[in-house]
């Protein structure tokens, strides 16, 4: 049976592994289809603090596998498909293996949610992107125009963030009212770089013959005119999802399924505890998860401490 179930490989996930592999607690890391997490899907990170040259989003992750394994830390590949959070040691089923654990880690993330659309998809990395604190930065953006889709808190800090690297930021919003908070919604209009578009959508990512986003195709919803703007980048800010689903009906979460911690990591599950971007919706950075992750990890040696005593 395992001390620590870790569900998750990112940032939290990894880093709650340093921290009890360094308790002698030998914890299993189950690293879901993603192993490494969002940030293996970015290209350079350079806001993670003891990189002053940035570090390729893969490589930290590679790094900080290695550095948990050191200390004892078991990485399995494998998704978790099922759990028993309603006994005492939990269940876990990995890709059809049960697993049996006396605390566990909800480390999940959260996945960014996408247009959908197939240009979209075969451009990802190539000028469309979903983090611009991530990648907002890189030269490909320097000084050329620039798309952000989405009318919430996320879009206009991202085009806000972005004035700063693009000659103009274009914020694309289906509707003709921002999702934002006034403070926000009013900071990102009054900014001279930043043009919005109302009433429409992007309906294609262009640039597929060059390998590299040349402009987006949109259409307006309510006149259904069609038009094109050149831009190197499209940065799309629509909201996140989640990956609770695992846990609905068992841990307290929110409408959006973000996880709500009771006190600290810990859960309405005593023994279960959560960190990182699947109870973030503010934040969502990789330090703020490694600091979360470190904080579900001590709480869970106190509760096993406690337990065993
Ligand atoms: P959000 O508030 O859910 O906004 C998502 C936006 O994307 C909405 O404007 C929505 O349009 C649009 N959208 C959703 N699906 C779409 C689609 N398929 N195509 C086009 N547009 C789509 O998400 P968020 O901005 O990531 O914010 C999440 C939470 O974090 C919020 O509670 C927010 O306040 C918080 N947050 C706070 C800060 C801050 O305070 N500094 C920063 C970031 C986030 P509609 O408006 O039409 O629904």
């Amino acid at each position: 049976m395992e001390k620590v179930a870790i569900i998750g490989s990112g940032c939290a996930g990894l880093t709650a592994a340093l921290y009890t592999a360094r308790a002698n607690l030998r914890p299993l890391v189950l690293t879901g289809h993603q192993p490494g997490g969002l940030l293996t899907t970015t290209t350079v990170v350079e806001n993670y603090p003891g990189f002053p040259e940035g570090i390729d989003g893969y490589e930290l992750m590679v790094r900080m596998q290695k550095q948990a394994e050191r200390f004892g830390a078991r990485v399995k590949f494998g998704s978790v498909e099922a759990v028993d959070l309603s006994r005492q040691p939990f269940g876990l089923t990995v890709d059809g293996e049960a697993v049996e654990a006396e605390t566990v880690i909800i480390a999940s993330g959260a996945s960014h949610r996408h247009l959908g659309l197939e240009s979209e998809h075969k451009l990802e990395n190539k000028g469309v992107t979903y983090c611009a604190t991530c990648d907002g930065a890189l030269p490909i953006f320097r000084q050329h125009p620039l798309v952000v889709v989405g009318g919430g808190d996320s879009a206009c800090e991202e085009a806000m963030y972005l004035t700063r690297f693009g000659s103009v930021v274009h914020l694309v919003h289906r509707r003709d009212a921002l999702r934002a908070s006034k403070i926000m919604a009013e900071r990102a209009l009054s900014h001279a770089k930043i043009k919005p578009i109302w009433d429409s959508v992007v309906t294609e990512v262009l640039g597929l013959d060059q390998d590299k986003v040349t402009g987006v195709r949109l259409k307006n919803l309510k006149t259904n005119a069609e038009s094109v703007i050149d831009c190197a980048g499209v940065f799309v800010a629509i909201g996140h999802v989640p990956n609770t689903q695992l846990f609905k009906g068992v841990i307290d979460m929110d409408d959006s399924g973000y996880i709500i911690p009771k006190q600290g990591p810990a859960t309405n599950v005593p023994g279960v505890f959560v960190a990182g971007d699947c109870a973030d919706r503010v934040y969502r950075q990789a330090v703020t998860a490694a600091g979360l992750g470190c904080a579900a990890a001590i709480e869970a040696e106190r509760y096993l401490a406690a337990k065993n005593e």
